[in-house]
């Protein structure tokens, strides 16, 4: 753990730099949280005109106190912060949660840089600023003008908004959802989403992760750091952040939303990202208080026939299809249940169920090796107590002593019900007040396995891509005072990192042409090559399916012709031959350079499914062969690639491979590549490869 970060998060003495005698300032609300959160360690108020604050001795320097300082809580107008930085240096504070505002959030960009720079010199550690402070239920400290601390329980948040922090601990209270810390991240000047992961991944006190996100600023390192925590994470990300996508050469880049690469940058960071804020805490409560769920298998419980055939459907929405129990199981259930209750799933144990019924089904239920998820649902009923059916399923389940498989539940009814539902948070089962939300929280679980799976596997090296090829492609283009790359450059690049491109010539006479279709073969393919034509058909510059030499003479004239019109001042470097293709299931696959991730890379199905529909999923590269795979299968047309209509399914796995070989190149030239696409990419049946005919790269401005 981070020595460092460690005296800043839960340090053993805190200095409050700009502590106020006056009810109502922010620097005497800091020092009065802190006492009466009941903090064991010193507290330190700081004050060249004050004696005594709430009965503590006031000192004129942070370098008058006589025990050492961990975390100073930083409250002095932005003017005098770097003077205190220096100060709090010297006396050896390791770190400062500075709570001023005033520096970057209103342009105060250079301020806010050198006391970064300043704190670093003396080996401190930054948060903020602009924080409302951090408080900690383990360390009975609330350092941060937040009224109380949170509900205490096992999940700890960050967040960028720091209205937000004081509005999520009053809800604690309300939606009974425990935290042990909150920690207000403001201005990230330093310590950032990545630092706060890897910290928390090896706290103790933490067992889930819960982020509010507004903007990543090393986005590359907070994939790493997620990707590598054992814990789970969950995210609200807010805002659509400024893109790059106004000046987009490329298909890719018009289709590049900033949301679009956050949601595939969290999936690779193993994280879940929820939808709203009441589904940031639905989350965090079954990530905080159940294991993952690690197979498909789920059993729905109830009493009521139609909440049953609710969670049928939203399990289906959720991810996790229901298939009925296996026959054993059913038999047993029978027993607990009247005859024209159901065993099969979900199971009915109808309204006549009581306590027993619940007791005997959960724990024979949840014991069985076939179950891998259980929902328990409940509607009141007049003959049963919301309270006693909560205590007879966590009797339960404790019985079954079993604590590797998860179970939530909801109860539907009134304000008994919601007690009894509290009384099951407060024991450690997670309870919504809607059968829908019971199954969504187990999907979430179930997402979170599959996450955790998925981030094991290893990215794709390519050994024997030949860098310097395509670096010498590159130099020649720059030489030449160009940023785009004609289709067989960009097609000599992909066949330097094994991309499987149609074989393609530069002709620059007419019988040159005719002499590498002969080689080639018939039919072939004529298009015109000109750095300065990015989109070929629209200049009349490509032919298909030239059957013979006359057709080549005839289109070679076209194709020159064509493009003169189109611009007569275009630079034309000849007109390439190529073997024909033949055709079948068309897709793209293409790169953007993002702000904030660097590298990435989009998959979708070609033709309008792409202009039309933006039916398109991203990753940031590199990607592995079975990331790549997954990339398949979620678009909304993944159906066209496994056969339709009693077409073949598609070559899937050389298309994953191509993928991952894909961006693999991106990154390894993500020095020079600022765009690039392959489309069309030709899919065949399965065992039939794959096929790149026309390639586009587009270079960095350097
Ligand atoms: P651009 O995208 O610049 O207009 P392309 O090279 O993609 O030019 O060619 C346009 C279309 O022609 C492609 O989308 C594809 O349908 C077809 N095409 C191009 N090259 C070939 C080829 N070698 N084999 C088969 N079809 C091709
Ligand atoms: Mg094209």
């Amino acid at each position: 753990m981070d020595d460092v970060l460690t005296g800043l998060l839960k340090p053993k003495s805190i200095a409050v730099i700009g502590a106020s005698n006056t009810p109502g300032k922010i620097g005497h609300t800091v020092v009065k949280n802190i006492i009466d959160s009941g903090y064991k360690g010193g507290i330190y108020p700081v004050n060249p005109s004050a004696e005594e604050i709430l009965g503590l001795k006031v000192y004129k320097s942070v370098l008058d106190i006589p025990e050492p300082v961990d975390a100073a809580t930083i409250t002095v107008p932005a003017k005098y912060v770097i003077d205190v930085t220096k100060e709090c240096g010297k006396k050896g504070v390791k770190g400062l949660i500075v709570i001023t505002s005033g520096f970057s959030e209103v342009g105060e960009t250079e301020l806010e840089k050198e006391l970064v720079e300043i704190a670093h010199q003396y080996g401190m550690r930054v948060l903020g600023p602009n924080v409302v402070g951090t408080l900690s239920n383990s360390d009975s400290m609330n350092a941060s003008f937040a009224p109380f601390l949170p509900l205490n329980g096992s999940a700890s948040l960050v967040s960028q908004s720091g209205a937000l922090l004081i509005a999520m601990d009053a809800i604690t209270y309300t939606r009974r959802i425990g935290f042990d810390k909150l920690v207000s991240i403001g201005n990230m000047s330093d310590v950032n989403f990545a630092d706060m992961v890897s910290w928390l991944d090896e706290d103790e006190n933490t067992n889930c992760i819960t982020l509010y996100i507004e903007g990543l600023k090393d986005g590359r390192r907070f994939i790493e750091e997620s990707a590598k925590a054992s814990k789970p994470i969950v995210i609200l990300k807010a805002g659509v952040s400024e893109h790059g996508a106004a000046a987009a050469a490329s298909h890719t880049g018009s289709l590049a939303g900033a949301q679009h690469i956050y949601g595939a940058a969290f999936k690779q960071a193993g994280a879940i990202q929820s939808t709203d804020l009441s589904d940031l805490f639905d989350c965090t409560l079954a990530l905080s208080l159940e294991p993952p769920m690690k197979g498909d298998n789920l059993l729905i419980i109830t009493n009521g026939g139609g909440v049953g055939v609710l969670a049928t459907d939203s399990a289906e929405k959720a991810g996790i299809p229901m298939t009925f129990a296996p026959e054993s199981v059913q038999e047993e259930l029978k027993k607990h249940m009247p005859s024209f209750g159901s065993a099969k799933n979900p199971v009915d144990l109808t309204g006549m169920a009581g306590n027993d019924w619940y007791h005997d089904s959960v724990k024979f239920s949840f014991a069985h090796e076939w179950v891998e998820g259980l929902v328990i649902l409940y509607c009141e009923t007049a003959i049963t107590n919301p309270m006693e059916i909560a205590k007879a399923l966590h009797q339960a389940i404790k019985e079954t002593g079993i604590t590797d498989k998860p179970v939530t539940v909801s109860f539907v009814g009134g304000e008994r019900s919601n007690k009894a539902m509290q009384w099951l948070v407060e024991n450690g089962i997670p309870a919504y007040n809607a059968p829908d939300l019971a199954v969504k929280a187990m999907g979430t679980l179930r997402e979170y396995a599959s996450l955790e799976t998925m981030k094991s596997e290893p990215f794709q090296e390519n050994p024997s891509a030949d860098k310097n090829k395509a670096k010498e492609i590159i130099a020649k283009v720059r030489a030449d005072s160009r940023i785009s790359l004609t289709e067989i450059e960009s097609k000599t690049i992909f066949e330097a990192y094994g991309l499987p491109v149609v074989k393609t010539f530069l002709a620059t006479s007419e019988d040159h042409a005719v002499e590498k279709a002969e080689e080639i073969g018939y039919p072939v393919v004529l298009k015109i090559v000109s750095p300065d034509i990015l989109h070929k058909s629209d200049a009349g510059g490509v032919k298909v399916d030239i059957q013979d030499e006359a057709s080549v003479r005839e289109a070679y004239k076209a194709i020159l012709k064509n493009a003169k019109e189109y611009k007569a001042d275009a630079d034309i470097h000849g007109v390439v031959i190529q073997q024909m293709a033949p055709w079948a299931t068309e897709t793209i696959i293409g790169s953007v350079n993002d702000p904030t991730f660097g590298s990435t890379i989009m998959f979708g199905l070609g033709g309008i499914f792409v202009e039309v529909l933006k039916d398109v999923t991203f990753r940031v590269a590199p990607i592995s062969e079975a990331e790549a795979a997954s990339m398949l299968d979620e678009i909304r047309g993944a159906p066209i690639l496994d056969g339709v209509r009693g077409e073949a399914p598609r070559d899937k796995k050389e298309l994953a491979k191509t993928l991952a070989k894909y961006a693999f190149m991106i990154t390894d030239l993500s020095d020079e590549i600022s765009e690039s696409d392959a489309n069309p990419v030709i899919v065949y049946e399965e065992g039939k490869g794959v096929t790149i005919v026309d390639a586009r790269i587009i270079l960095k401005k350097k």
